[in-house]
């Protein structure tokens, strides 16, 4: 056994539907600007070029209902997004078909973003890092297996706040697929079972407030609920 300084961090996880056993957090990965509205009110042209990647902690994951409002920001925003979960490696000899057995299954989060501390960072064109990689911020829900989710391009992603719609999209409108994502993915890490990506957000991204009420659907197959506190 390996004799550490000190006792290691515990793994970051996230529970699994209909199951016990908890999916181990490898790594985060996030797609930027995947829904051309969105680039728009980003201020950015959407374009099919290389997709935009960025990535944050492993232990950002959060399911508890009550989140926490971080720090050093006064405008901290929702981005409601579809997430792939990856159960194994990447077939050898990948395929658009092939790629896809790789997905262990889905689930919705929220993409947590420092939207003035990604606004400063981009202006001085120095890294957002601190915008997006913070503790608690990829609150998600349960995994439900790929076998059982049935997603499709109509499918609807969903975000109320205190019961009002903020964001909505159809997977349809994504830029870029999960197909797209996994491959492009594939080029610039080694990716593992255990890897989140969360598939880019929908327009409609805007501020929360603490005592506010979230509640995000991925139609048919997850549901995320909670309090910013
Ligand atoms: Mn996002």
């Amino acid at each position: 056994m390996t004799d550490y300084a000190f006792p290691p961090p515990d793994q970051a996880s996230i529970g699994i539907a209909g199951s016990r056993k908890r999916y181990p957090v490898h790594r985060i990965y996030c797609v930027g600007r995947n829904f051309a509205e969105h680039a728009r009110e980003m201020g950015a042209e959407p374009s099919k070029g290389s997709p935009v990647f960025f990535m944050k902690p492993a232990d950002a994951v959060i399911q508890n209902n009550a989140i926490p409002y971080p720090g050093c920001t006064q405008d901290l925003h929702h981005e409601v997004e579809l997430v792939v979960a990856l159960g194994s490696s990447l077939p050898e000899h990948w395929t658009a078909e092939n790629a896809m057995q790789a997905v262990y299954g889905y689930a919705v989060g929220l993409d947590l973003t420092r939207r003035d501390l990604q606004a400063a960072a981009k202006e001085k064109r120095l890294p957002w890092d601190t915008s997006k990689g913070f503790d608690a911020s990829a609150p998600i829900s349960d995994l439900i297996p790929a076998a059982q989710a049935g997603i499709d391009a109509d499918t609807v992603l969903s975000l109320h706040v205190n019961g009002s719609l903020r964001q909505k999209g159809c997977l349809g409108d994504m830029i870029f697929s999960v197909t797209d994502i996994l491959l492009a993915l594939s080029e610039l890490y080694i990716l593992q079972p255990g890897d989140l990506v969360f598939m880019g957000t929908p327009s409609g991204v805007a501020a929360l407030q603490k005592g506010d009420h979230y509640h995000a659907v991925l139609q048919g197959v997850a549901e995320l609920h909670g309090t910013i506190i």
